[in-house]
């Protein structure tokens, strides 16, 4: 089983109340079983909600509590991210994933590749996750 990003998958969980439908991953997963995760939505946030950003750090400084997440109206964010990206974390060890596709440039699922790493994908890489970014 692998665990995606659900907005990559079709769900509109993203902040705008829309997706990021990739056809060409959800096709390359056909034969796979898939977990379907939102950790913003996991944290309690509602859809469609203010964007968030990450500031004075990435991901990683964020589960360290040396950065913080603050959204478009200045409202602090971080205690949601945090509690999304922990349970995903539940989710995927009771399911005993090890591979996990995540959207890029995202504060919570971006890898790092593009923008900086995310809370959640700073918490699965940190755990020894294999973690893989798409648009
Ligand atoms: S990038 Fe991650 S947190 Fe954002 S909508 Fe997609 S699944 Fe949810």
């Amino acid at each position: 089983m692998i665990a995606v990003s659900a907005c990559l998958l079709g769900f509109n969980c993203r902040y705008d109340g829309k997706c990021k439908k990739n056809s060409a991953l959800i096709k390359l997963l056909k034969s796979e079983k898939i977990l379907p995760i939102c950790p913003e939505e996991l944290g309690g946030l509602s859809t469609p909600r203010a964007p968030s950003n990450l500031v004075e750090g990435n991901g990683f400084d964020v589960l360290d509590g040396n950065a913080k997440v603050i959204n478009s109206y200045g409202d602090d964010n971080t205690e949601a991210f945090i509690k999304g990206a922990y349970a995903v974390l539940d989710r995927i060890r009771k399911q005993k994933i090890k591979l996990c596709f995540l959207k890029d440039k995202s504060p919570s699922c971006g890898v790092g590749e593009k923008y900086l790493t995310g809370v959640t994908a700073a918490l699965l890489i940190r755990e020894g996750y294999i973690v893989e970014e798409f648009s």
